[in-house]
């Protein structure tokens, strides 16, 4: 029982941490259990995230119809059709030819989804994303009209895994740039700068502070993964 109210509490928490800024709470569930996630639905958390497609499917067709599920993680092209039927926010979208998929599978279901567009602001090789240039050449396309099924929400971006606050500050403030950038200089039917999709658990209140709208919580709603 102590345990059970933990994560409610923890849910609370983060809620009051994020009193007076413009951003919501996203839940990432990944490796948890369906009766973890529904402590957090019990304390009123309807948003959750995940970074695997098959565990997102699994969880959609087990939990509630009113949780707004989000592929937080490296989405690859052949598994967009999985969660197209019912995925409410990709946040990781890192290539033309991924986002042309996210259309043609949104139509296939006839709906609407909307997308993030990932820029690699880390220092880290390993991250994925797409450059400041590569963002720019992306939204220039002529042929983005034709991608009528989905909607660029945002942009979407992980800071370096560092104790140095400092460069973590710089990257989100980076990221920021861009989005206003954006905001700034394109008019597209198809885009529009609402979402950004910046900080996790070791990081959020920087993420905050520098303009976030999503944070995406996993250890600190949760508790620690077991890395199976
Ligand atoms: C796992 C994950 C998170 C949450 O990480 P925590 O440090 O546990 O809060 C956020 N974003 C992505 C893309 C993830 O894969």
């Amino acid at each position: 029982m102590k345990v059970k109210m933990k994560i409610a509490e923890n849910i609370n928490a983060m809620n009051r941490r994020m009193e007076g800024y413009p951003c919501r709470l996203v839940a990432i569930s990944k490796t948890k259990t369906n009766g973890e996630i529904l402590e957090a639905y019990q304390a009123g958390q309807r948003i959750f995230g995940e970074n695997k497609v098959q565990e997102l499917a699994q969880k959609y067709e087990q939990l509630p119809k009113d949780i707004e599920w989000h592929m937080v993680g490296h989405l690859q092209t052949n598994k967009v059709k999985y969660i197209a039927p019912f995925v409410t926010l990709i946040h990781a979208v890192d290539s033309w030819k991924l986002l042309k998929e996210v259309d043609k599978q949104a139509r296939n279901n006839n709906r609407q989804i909307l997308c993030l567009l990932q820029v690699h602001i880390a220092e880290e090789e390993t991250k994925f994303g797409l450059s400041k240039e590569e963002i720019f050449v992306l939204l220039h396309r002529e042929d983005l009209s034709e991608l009528k099924n989905i909607r660029i929400q945002g942009l979407m971006g992980m800071a370096t895994f560092t104790e140095d606050e400092e460069k973590i500050r710089r990257e989100f403030r980076f990221l920021k740039s861009i989005f206003d950038g954006i905001a700034e200089s394109i008019h597209h039917e198809h885009v529009e700068m609402k979402e950004l999709s910046m900080g996790m658990t070791g990081d959020y209140q920087i993420a905050m502070e520098e303009g976030s709208t999503l944070v995406r919580i996993g250890t600190a709603v949760f508790g620690e993964r077991n890395l199976a």
